[in-house]
């Protein structure tokens, strides 16, 4: 596997925005509409895919750093992030033809790119034990469809914006800096509709629900973000759009407490099963498992079923099932069952409880 930085043409020091960039350049030049019947290109065009999905997220940038390899997952089914194409080929294309003139051929008019979109994705721990498959839906400001990003209603022509002369920008002074910020007027497209859309009340931009599929690995931890590269705001202007950040959120179980890749639970066990031992039913996230609690089990003690917890995620095999005994107590009993506990304790005593007699030892040693 090559190096994922050398991959991506960049230094290990590269800003998330360097990556970003490195990675755009390399899937254009690798593209499959551009490579056809070219296997090369595709399978390059599949490492640089993977080397951003990793070198995108902060985590598990950091793990890749650390380890040398790539976190989650086994060789050859990468949790990559699900890039649409087709967007990246438009946004380059964009970017290129943003270059020479375009707008009127104002020079040095810099195009404001969309802005990122955060949604959340909400999982049950067996979704992120044994990894899923899910469809998000989330909104997504994009080109009003009616108008195709103009803002102007059809037929109706477009003037340059008269507060920006058509710059799309505003400049201004400050100390001895001449500086600029997007027009307000005309929201930085240099143009105003003569007559609005009605669909987009002349913005130009139309909010629309998407669905898009995220494969997750098993394993996957809480609070882990995906970026989804392309996937984000549309500006109107044609300018590259914004990525999906996707953060993962593990609902709370109501048996298993997760620490890293293992499970904790705890099971009520009765003071006959904990004085005789037994056979306990534990649930696992593989189904229950015939557990036997020794004879003279103590309330708080552990108990391990190796590789029944979670897949480690960016490591190989699964962590522990650690299962807490608690012991319960009855707080309602019969007549019957309170003479026979009555019996019981006549016949106990510091014998049958060292923990008690050495308890006792002490504080006699303290006081007298
Ligand atoms: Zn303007
Ligand atoms: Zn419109």
């Amino acid at each position: 596997m090559a190096d994922y930085y050398e991959l991506l043409g960049v230094q290990k020091s590269a800003t998330p925005d360097e990556l970003k960039s490195a990675f755009r350049k390399m899937a254009l030049k690798y593209h499959p509409d551009r490579n056809p019947n070219d296997a090369t290109a595709e399978a390059k065009f599949k490492e640089i895919n993977e080397a951003y999905s990793v070198l995108s997220d902060p985590d598990r940038r950091a793990y890749y750093d650390r380890m040398g390899r790539a976190p989650g997952g086994s060789p050859g089914t990468p949790g990559g992030p699900d890039v649409n194409f087709e967007d990246l080929f438009q946004d380059l294309m964009g970017d290129f033809l943003g270059g020479i003139g375009g707008f009127g051929g104002i020079g040095g008019r810099r195009r404001q790119g969309g802005r990122d979109i955060q949604v959340e994705l909400s999982i049950s721990l067996e979704d992120a034990a044994k990894g899923a498959e899910k469809i998000i839906e989330f909104d997504r400001p994009a080109p009003c469809d009616q108008c195709q990003g103009r803002g102007a209603d059809v037929g109706s022509p477009v003037d340059p914006c008269p507060a920006c002369q058509g710059r799309g920008e505003v400049r201004f002074q400050q100390g001895f800096f001449r500086l600029s910020r997007p027009c307000g007027r005309c929201a930085g497209k240099g143009t105003i509709p003569r007559v609005p859309c009605a669909k987009c009340s002349g913005t130009g931009i139309a909010t629309r629900t998407e669905k898009l599929s995220v494969t997750l690995p098993a394993g996957i931890e809480d609070g882990t973000t995906r970026t989804v590269a392309g996937y984000g705001e549309a500006p109107a202007n044609g300018a590259p759009s914004g990525d999906l950040q996707i953060t993962v959120k593990i609902a709370e179980h109501p048996l298993f407490k997760r620490q890293e890749s293992d499970l904790h639970c705890t099971i009520p066990v009765s003071f006959p099963q904990a004085v005789l031992g037994a056979q306990l039913d534990v649930p696992t996230l593989d189904g229950r498992v015939r557990m036997r609690i020794p004879a003279g089990t103590q309330p708080g003690h552990a108990l391990r079923l190796r590789g029944k917890g979670m897949p480690r995620f960016g490591g190989y095999g699964r962590g522990d099932q650690i299962v807490t005994i608690q012991l319960e107590v009855p707080t309602e009993i019969t007549a019957e069952q309170r003479a026979l506990v009555e019996q019981l304790a006549a016949t106990m005593g510091e014998d049958t409880h060292p923990q008690r007699r050495t308890f006792l030892e002490k504080l006699k040693g303290l006081f007298d």
